[in-house]
């Protein structure tokens, strides 16, 4: 089964995503776990959570990807910042069991200066700081495309950061199209050796979700700037071989493209038309 769907606004509730998600032809979506600038999160409803458990049983949605608030540094050289990424997460890993057995992916953070060894160091403690045995959520770093200090923009980075965590099997990793081309990842003329690199690096097992954008930028250009599909340097044809790609094609795809709602229905189906399950 092609799982396919994008990110969606979380402003009018759980229920409403999910039949927004539906209304485009989609199985799945992400979502901000509160407003993207890391302010306070709504109380969460009931009720509203288990409009979205039934439609999600009735459209035979397999999972859904909540996205941390972008504002927040994990390793950030200041104290208080590292602080409120802790406890932003720690309340939204509390927060996703409304919606049990899910996925929770977070950008890595930049190191400001201090290096890469001592951001990596940071990350980790604060992972081993919230994360709990008890938890059902698999939470995800996030390839990223290494603008500025970023940490994450190589697969060995995020190898070295799964290291240091004692709760491994909470933990996976979230693949960003745009972000690994804007790395250097040749995933068009090399998908094959780009995904045994990540294999050999840190292990198909951990691959649980795909970012599924275009780059308005060429290959390692680190600017991390999406474009629509087959509008940027990746394309339509690279675009048909990874979510065909037999280590990539059971996995949840989500769109972060530049559209509305009704550009994403169009990739959505465009996309839909060229998996290979589907006819
Ligand atoms: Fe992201
Ligand atoms: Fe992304
Ligand atoms: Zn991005």
């Amino acid at each position: 089964m092609f799982t396919i769907g994008c990110h969606l606004s979380t402003s009018k509730g759980y229920t409403h995503m999910g039949k927004e998600a539906v209304s485009i032809g989609g199985n799945t979506f992400q979502f901000f776990t509160r407003n993207p600038r890391g302010s306070k999160a709504k109380d969460i409803k009931q009720s509203d959570v288990d409009g979205l458990l039934g439609i999600m049983a009735e459209h035979d949605f397999p999972v859904i990807l909540a996205h941390a608030p972008y504002t927040l540094n994990p390793c950030s050289d200041k104290p208080e910042t590292r602080e409120f990424a802790w406890q932003v997460m720690a309340d939204d890993l509390q927060r996703m069991e409304y919606t049990p057995h899910n996925l929770y992916n977070f950008h890595p953070g930049s190191h400001v200066g201090q290096g890469v060894e001592t951001g990596i160091g940071q990350i980790a403690d604060l992972l081993n700081g919230i994360l709990t045995k008890e938890q059902t959520t698999t939470v995800l770093l996030e390839t990223m495309a290494g603008k500025g200090t970023e940490i994450g923009s190589t697969f060995a980075e995020l190898a070295q950061i799964l290291e240091k965590v004692n709760l491994q099997e909470k933990m996976g990793v979230c693949l960003d199209t745009c972000h690994i081309h804007d790395g250097g990842y040749d995933i068009v003329n090399d998908l094959d050796g780009v995904l045994e690199e990540f294999d050999h690096v840190i292990g198909l097992k951990y691959l649980k979700a795909i970012h599924i954008n275009d780059s308005m930028n060429p290959l390692g250009s680190h600017k991390d700037r999406h474009a629509k599909i087959g509008e940027g340097y990746i394309g339509t044809e690279a675009f048909a071989r990874i979510i065909n790609h037999p280590a990539l094609c059971h996995l949840p795809f989500f769109l972060e493209t530049p559209n509305e709602l009704d550009g994403y229905q169009a990739e959505i189906a465009l996309l839909r038309g060229l998996y290979q399950q589907e006819g």
